[in-house]
């Protein structure tokens, strides 16, 4: 049983880096940089995010910008791409049904219509390394299960002398744990869940909110001792793993803003810090006149 446990303990933890590598790559490359503009990218983190979303979504960025750009136009309301609150007011299961499926599947069946994707896409700029990607969406995850298999073998097997068929179990879990993560996360949870649960601080006419749990202890007296859980939960999930996109009331305030954890002490936003470092190395330029302090 332990030869099993410890790797899988390993392997918990590197899906832990990997999907919020995954949801750092989605926030400022597809999201803030592809649709919204709110920072420029010089060719190398750009090529570093495409590729990984290569190995591990298939997404074509595309598809991902004319998807969101429509769901701002159209937030909850007739029209909008995926709306976990539209036309059907959803109680707790329907969201989770949201999360796990049709967020994903809202998704695929906008992204049928050639004609929609190609109006709400206008704006994105596609380039060789897009197109090669996009049409060989395919041969990004095959490439990915065979690197993690090929590294499962060397490390797990090779060098720390595991059987070979918990090498092989292990790159199988990586695999399917980074390539569900973002209809999961992205499409489900930031969709679903961000427009139905949690603290609203802008009136914005849909039904965005920010899913931070500190927000509440902050609230009532007697809830203050728990706010160090609190913070470490909206830290490492909401900050880290997400990516900063939970705050997601803050973003449909001010879509152009580069910074999406802007309200409150707690709201920490890996996109934003990530992109701050970037501009300090001359890799990133943020969009200034937008950006809310
Ligand atoms: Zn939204
Ligand atoms: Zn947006």
């Amino acid at each position: 049983m332990t030869q099993v446990l410890a790797p899988l303990g390993v392997v918990s933890l590197i899906l832990y880096l990997f999907n919020s590598f995954t949801s750092l790559s989605i926030t400022v490359f597809q999201h803030r940089f592809s649709t919204h503009k709110s920072c420029e990218l010089s060719f190398l983190p750009k090529f570093i995010f495409r590729v990984w979303l290569w190995f591990t979504t298939g997404i074509k960025t595309r598809e991902w910008v004319a998807t969101h750009t429509k769901h701002h136009q159209f937030s909850d309301k007739d029209g909008d791409p995926h709306s976990a609150v539209f036309p059907v007011k959803r109680k707790f299961w329907g969201i989770l049904k949201f999360v796990v499926w049709d967020g994903v599947w809202m998704y695929v069946k906008f992204n049928e219509n050639e004609d929609e994707v190609a109006f709400y896409s206008k704006k994105f700029d596609s380039d060789k390394v897009e197109e090669f990607f996009s049409k060989n969406s395919v041969l990004g995850l095959t490439l990915w299960f065979l690197l993690l298999l090929s590294f499962s073998l060397l490390i797990g097997s090779y060098i720390f002398e595991n059987a070979i068929w918990v090498s092989i179990l292990c790159s199988v879990v990586l695999w399917v744990g980074t390539v569900t993560w973002s209809p999961l996360a992205a499409a489900g949870y930031v969709n679903g869940v961000c427009h139905k649960y949690g603290y609203r601080l802008f009136k914005t006419p849909e039904f965005s909110t920010n899913t931070g749990l500190t927000y509440y202890c902050t609230k009532k007296f007697y809830l203050y001792p728990l706010i160090p859980f609190t913070l470490l939960v909206d830290v490492l999930i909401m900050g880290i793993a997400l990516a900063g996109e939970p705050w997601h009331n803050n973003h449909h305030s001010n879509p152009r803003s580069a910074k999406l954890g802007f309200a409150k002490w707690w709201e920490f936003d890996l996109g934003w810090v990530t992109l701050r470092i970037l501009e300090k190395l001359h890799l990133a330029q943020i969009n200034w006149k937008h950006v809310r302090k």
